[in-house]
């Protein structure tokens, strides 16, 4: 296969100024893969990113962004050229499509060395580390060596490979609710993760299943993909709500996926005591709240969750087999030249839910 010298990318040089521009397409080396992109997600953080997010730095922490780099960690691509020992080490041919992983874990910090790749020191996740990781806003795009790949069936749709990403960190926060035979579960925010969440938690058959989110379209879309109930905190005291659903006593889990200091404070308050409340969210600044209710109060099992470790296989396999439905979450394809306008549909979130490029 001949491949071409240039490509197009999108780069990201500083805050609000990412450019469209013509770059090398990266050589592989030994264990590494390129595919070409077939499509690719904007994520709710690529938007905060391209908005002067935490991954900046601040006074209190350091910038974890390096540039100028392409942005992007959301994609599927075809494999187009193996270096040495890639195709044994990873089961790829050319022509097959091959997602990877969005963290590149380095393998040699404590974490890596105990099977906790996804909180590497290091840290290097697509679209933001200079060489180290470069995303999938382009045409091609290499998987370096230490990264973890995975062949996708050829019949998944390329805008719905976009969502193995977000579907193997929805699969892992699902999980880290630990939801029980009979729970009341509630699920705020129907962005894309959110809405693969609430997929995902129906697998689990929760006694009752709650989506929250401030849009009307969204909360369409959240019964339509299985929610017992889909209310809106702007119309309606939903703490109130979910409390009389609940005999007085609150949800058995949390799982936030706001964004949003509302919607941290209302699973708070609307939990039960010894509930598991699951944070996913990535929040712009600080947020403030009773801490005391965590402990004194109610003692509360609160869970982080980051990326999507060891979820992977089962998000491929829901994708190909339709378990989650990848289409109703999809609402936008644009081509890749397109990325600014891309960044707008997601960030104004009042008609699109996941909005996909096309390389
Ligand atoms: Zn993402
Ligand atoms: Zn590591």
């Amino acid at each position: 296969m001949s491949l071409p010298r240039t490509m197009k990318a999108v780069v990201v040089h500083g805050i609000e100024d990412y450019r469209l521009e013509e770059v090398p397409v990266p050589e592989v080396d030994p264990s590494e893969v390129l595919v070409h992109v077939k499509a690719t997600g904007v994520c709710a953080s690529d938007v905060k990113t391209y908005y002067g997010a935490r991954v900046w730095g601040s006074t209190q922490i350091e910038p974890y962004i390096e540039i100028p780099v392409i942005a992007g960690h959301e994609f599927v691509g075809q494999v187009v050229a193996l270096g040495d020992g890639a195709a044994d080490k990873y089961g790829l041919a050319l022509g097959d499509l091959a997602v990877s992983e969005q963290i590149v874990p380095c393998w040699q910090c404590r974490f890596c060395q105990r099977g906790q790749y996804w909180m590497c020191e290091r840290h290097d996740i697509y679209g933001f580390k200079h060489q180290r990781a470069e995303g999938s806003w382009a045409e091609y795009m290499k998987f370096p060596a230490g990264a973890i790949n995975h062949k996708v069936p050829s019949q998944v749709r390329p805008e719905h490979g976009a969502l193995v990403e977000p579907l193997a960190c929805a699969i892992h926060a699902v999980e880290r609710g630990e939801i029980q035979l009979g729970d009341v579960v509630v699920i705020a925010g129907m962005g894309p993760l959110g809405l693969c969440m609430l997929q995902v938690a129906r697998l689990k058959s929760p006694q009752l299943l709650i989506a929250l989110d401030l849009q009307e379209h969204r909360l369409r879309l959240a019964r339509e993909l299985g929610a017992d109930m889909a209310l809106n905190p702007a119309e309606e005291d939903v703490v109130q709500r979910v409390l009389q659903l609940t005999d007085g006593y609150g949800c058995d889990v949390y799982i936030e996926a706001t964004g949003a200091a509302a919607g941290v404070i209302q699973g708070l308050q609307m939990i039960r005591k010894l509930g598991t409340f699951v944070e996913f969210s990535v929040h712009g600044g600080p947020v403030a709240v009773d801490w005391s209710i965590i402990g004194d109060q109610k003692e509360l099992n609160v869970h982080g969750a980051h990326l999507g470790p060891y979820c992977y296989p089962r998000a491929i396999q829901y994708i190909a087999d339709g378990t989650v439905s990848a289409d109703r979450i999809v609402t936008h394809t644009l081509p890749l030249e397109r990325f600014a306008e891309a960044i707008d549909l997601a960030h104004s979130q009042t008609e699109s839910v996941k909005v996909v490029l096309i390389p």
